[in-house]
């Protein structure tokens, strides 16, 4: 029987995901569906992968019961930790998967597209170490918001490539690495760094991501006595961290998924990125889900104060969750996000990133019994918010 909540053989969540890619990209597309479940499963790449997180990135990453915030909120509040992964963030485990898997594949040069260049970072990373050429397309707003990714990018070694088109943000940087891969099918691997793109990304990304959940599951047992939580919470721009936290619990209905959505200046405000909310089947990417457009099918230009989280579609993993009602999804603002930020820093001493300051806003409405377990996955770090911050609370 399959489970309820997990891909296809064509490639779909219910009716959202697919690969709807140009006939320049089959043959790329093909090769990756045909393989990578036979090589991410290969006894070799299963060890190299687990060796490379372990001594590279870190891992495991604590899972910290956070007192403070438990007593704040009346709940048992535990954080898992991505952000003390190497580079940052959670994006890191994605990039170690897919760059063995362009190794197995052979291929040469590597490219791909980032926002907050938390990506980007992860992806210059992992190409310094393996040794291959490095091209992160990156648009204009966000080379400026996020000048201190885009210098580690470059000392790193990878070229920035600046996208200039419609918002000059995720979206466009996208459609840029989309552009170059249909010039270069032979040698190059795109590694996209969330759940979106042509099947079978969503379930590669994920399932490189997975580690965040089978790791929950040993270190709540140890600390609860029970392997699972009642609330795991996380920001959702694409939907990697998100997809990485949930994965191991999708089939487990006692896990309640609660994601937060950027909601920019407010919902009705014209500038959010509150995709599941105001979006519509379409699609993006090479990918069926749910994403911003107008009456017509043009794409609307997406809105948040996070880079990360400023993408106009939603993975379409994450858009079957919601279709379900196996997530809930809550509309977080670019000012509440700034709140849980500080409050995070103030509480814990831990400055998030402002992605996964949205996660924590959650806390803030929703119902939570004094002995629910909940999850707050912290996706990554502040460091590079830091003149955001700065601007904002006048420090
Ligand atoms: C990229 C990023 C996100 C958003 O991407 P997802 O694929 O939705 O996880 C969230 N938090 C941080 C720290 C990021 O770098």
């Amino acid at each position: 029987m399959r489970d309820k909540y997990s891909v296809d053989d064509n490639g779909y969540y219910g009716k959202f995901g697919g690969a709807y890619v140009p006939e320049m990209l089959h043959h790329n597309i093909s090769e990756l569906q045909e393989k990578y479940l036979s090589i991410t499963h290969s006894n070799k790449f299963k060890k190299d992968f687990s060796q490379l997180l372990k001594d590279y990135v870190g891992r495991p990453s604590p899972l910290f019961f956070a007192n403070n915030l438990s007593q704040k909120y009346n709940a048992k509040i535990y954080l898992k930790r991505e952000d003390l992964n190497h580079t940052g963030s959670h994006k890191i485990n994605n990039t170690i998967g897919q760059i063995l898997l362009a190794k197995e594949l052979n291929k040469k040069r590597i490219i791909a597209e980032t926002g907050a260049g938390q990506h980007g970072v992860a992806t210059a990373t992992v190409c310094a170490l393996m040794d291959l050429e490095c091209i992160v397309y990156m648009g204009a707003i966000d080379i400026e918001r996020q000048a201190a990714n885009v210098s580690r990018m470059k000392m790193l070694g990878a070229e920035v490539r600046p996208a200039l088109s419609g918002s000059k943000t995720l979206k466009d940087a996208t459609n840029e690495a989309i552009r170059d891969w249909i010039n270069h099918p032979k040698d190059t691997h795109y590694i996209i760094g969330s759940v979106v793109g042509p099947h079978p990304y969503p379930d590669m990304v994920a399932r490189f991501q997975s580690v965040i959940s089978e790791e929950m599951q040993y270190q709540l047992e140890e600390q609860t006595g029970r392997n699972f939580p009642d609330f795991i919470l996380a920001c959702v721009g694409g939907g990697s961290n998100a997809a990485g936290a949930f994965f191991h619990f999708l089939e487990n209905e006692s896990v309640q998924f609660y994601l937060a959505e950027a909601a920019g200046k407010g919902i009705d405000s014209g500038h959010s990125a509150a995709t599941s909310i105001l979006g519509s089947e379409g699609i993006i990417h090479g990918a069926k889900t749910l994403l911003m457009q107008t009456d017509d099918g043009q794409i609307i230009e997406p809105y948040s104060i996070s880079a990360g989280l400023d993408y106009p579609g939603i993975g379409p993993l994450h858009a079957h969750l919601i279709d379900q009602k196996r997530a809930t999804v809550f509309p977080v603002t670019d000012t509440q996000a700034l709140n849980s930020a500080l409050m995070l820093t103030r509480t814990e001493g831990i400055i998030p990133a402002l992605e996964t300051a949205h996660a924590f806003s959650i806390l803030d409405v929703m119902d939570v019994e004094p002995d629910s377990v909940v999850v707050v996955n912290v996706s990554g770090r502040g460091d590079k918010d830091l003149p955001t911050y700065k601007n904002h609370f006048n420090f």
